[in-house]
């Protein structure tokens, strides 16, 4: 699969990079502008992001912003709802008013918050089916 992280702090990249590498190819942006480029980009070339880990703070245009331009792009082309991209926002701000600004007005697939850690992002890529399971990954 096709993956987007997106984060300003290159350690957060890297830490992502690091757990989802062997999942699939992963991408790197540094603002909510190139992701939203990038994520256009590869679906004009018939090769669109599967999953999109989006952290909230940033420079120049953030996280929801970002979201909001990623879903309304889908929505233009017609995605189906069952083909979007799994969005994930990353925050280190696990407040109500963020989770709702990105649930109900930007339509994220869901949330993890700072830390980042394995356990935790892959029991939500679980929930979306994201990862191979144990009898696919042991046969192959
Ligand atoms: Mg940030």
């Amino acid at each position: 699969m096709r993956i987007l992280i997106v984060d300003d702090e290159q350690f957060n990249r890297m830490l992502l990079q690091q757990i989802l590498k062997d999942l699939g190819d992963c991408d790197l942006t540094v603002d909510g502008r190139e992701a939203v480029e990038a994520f256009i980009l590869a679906h004009e070339e018939g090769n669109p992001y599967h999953l999109v880990l989006l952290d909230i703070m940033m420079p120049d245009m953030n996280g929801q912003d970002a979201l909001k331009s990623i879903r309304s792009y889908e929505r233009e082309r017609g995605v189906d709802e069952a083909k979007q991209a799994v969005i994930i926002m990353v925050t280190a701000l696990d407040t109500e008013a963020q989770v709702v600004e990105a649930f109900f007005r930007g339509r994220c697939t869901d949330y993890i918050t700072k830390p980042v850690n394995q356990v935790q992002l892959f029991n939500k890529l679980k929930e979306y089916h994201l990862l191979p399971t144990a009898e696919a990954s042991s046969a192959g």
